[in-house]
């Protein structure tokens, strides 16, 4: 979907196109195999500069900043974090304690368990096997993701890499009030994780929806709760706006929450009707899904089903 009243500015990176959705916010999406992560933003609402959400790459975090900075004159003053999924906080790495970093009580505390519990991993982890498959496998893309990969295992396991954590959390929500726009924030859980933030700046209509929406691309289930999930998005959809930047995919509108949802409503049976009647749920194809929603390409969808084949015996 095309958007009249937003901007492509023509900053330079490899790793995202930068938009500027209003008088105070700007979007940074990825761009494809570009190895960023979750998309990111930045808002300038008159005294304060606040960063919504740092990707999952050090290098393009680099790029962020310097886009803040030069769009806005300002330094980052706060940052805001979405949800604990590492490819949405990487760059805290580069901010020091002036800089306050904010998210929901939750989303703090999947960061200090799973999120700490995720980076040992990383540092544990044998490379040589990836280094291997990349010396095989001549497959564009996939080479690309091995790549992309290993750089960023390399970054988390550098010694001079350590992952800021949040220092100013909230249980329901909260407001930033410049002396331009404010920004209000709000959480919920039983979503794509348990405690994930969005960002809303009801004033120009603009919302940060984090992973809450994955624009036209299978969003994970297996962090949430896909039942939960669906209520969050009717409640988004009440919300008055008129852009969202989506943690994944495209600027997108109102109706890419709709399609989400039908996605998750459409898998969910899918899946409850294989385990019901005792068959394999691993076999269910995009074909198996409504017109809309078979272009979608993403390689999430095996691990969805896989995730609600044990949700759906455990509920
Ligand atoms: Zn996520």
């Amino acid at each position: 979907m095309a958007f009249d009243f937003v901007k492509k500015l023509d900053f330079e990176s490899e790793f995202f196109d930068l938009f500027k959705l209003s008088e105070s916010a700007y979007g940074a999406i990825s761009k494809e195999n570009s190895g960023m992560g979750g998309n990111a933003g930045f808002i300038d609402i008159g005294d304060y500069l606040i960063i919504v959400d740092t990707t999952g790459n050090v290098e393009a975090a680099k790029d962020l900043i310097k886009a803040a900075t030069q769009y806005t004159k300002k330094e980052p003053n706060f940052i805001v974090i979405t949800h604990y999924h590492m490819d949405h906080l990487m760059g805290t790495s580069l901010f020091d304690v002036s800089t306050q970093i904010m998210t929901s009580d939750r989303t703090l505390k999947n960061i200090q368990t799973e999120g700490r519990k995720k980076i040992e991993e990383f540092k544990k982890m044998d490379l040589k096997e990836m280094e291997e498959s990349l010396k095989t496998e001549t497959d564009e893309e996939k080479r690309k993701e091995i790549e992309n990969d290993l750089k960023f295992l390399k970054v988390v396991r550098s010694d001079d890499f350590t992952l800021r954590e949040p220092n100013l959390t909230f249980k329901e929500g909260c407001v930033i009030h410049g002396t331009d726009k404010s920004v209000q924030l709000r959480t919920f859980t039983k979503a794509h994780t348990d405690g994930d933030v969005i960002v809303y700046i009801p004033e120009e209509k603009i919302l940060f929806a984090g992973d809450l929406l994955f624009a036209r691309i299978d969003p994970w289930l297996g962090s949430g709760n896909p039942e939960g999930w669906i209520s969050v998005n009717d409640e988004l959809m009440s919300f008055d706006f008129k852009v969202t930047v989506p943690g994944h995919g495209k600027l997108a509108s109102k109706e890419e929450f709709s399609l989400e949802n039908r996605y998750i409503k459409e898998i969910l049976e899918l899946v409850n009707k294989r385990v019901e009647a005792g068959e394999d749920p691993t076999h269910i194809k995009r074909e198996d899904f409504s017109k809309e929603l078979q272009s979608w390409k993403s390689p999430i969808l095996e691990g969805n089903i896989n995730f609600l084949a044990e949700f759906l015996k455990k509920t």
